[in-house]
């Protein structure tokens, strides 16, 4: 009984020169976005950027 989801909220964990890692805040799974991007990614604009 395992409901996939869909991953609707994500948030950006870690991030490389070509990677960046979001994780679903809904089942916590992390993946690198070049992924996901297959999937409609709904960037959370989150203005926590340092530089
Ligand atoms: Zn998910």
């Amino acid at each position: 009984m395992n409901t996939p989801c869909k991953h609707p909220k994500v948030r950006v964990v870690a991030r490389e020169e070509d990677t960046e890692f979001v994780e679903c805040q809904e089942c916590g799974e992390v993946f690198d976005s070049n992924e996901f991007r297959d999937m409609a990614i709904e960037e959370t604009a989150d203005k926590d950027e340092e530089g």
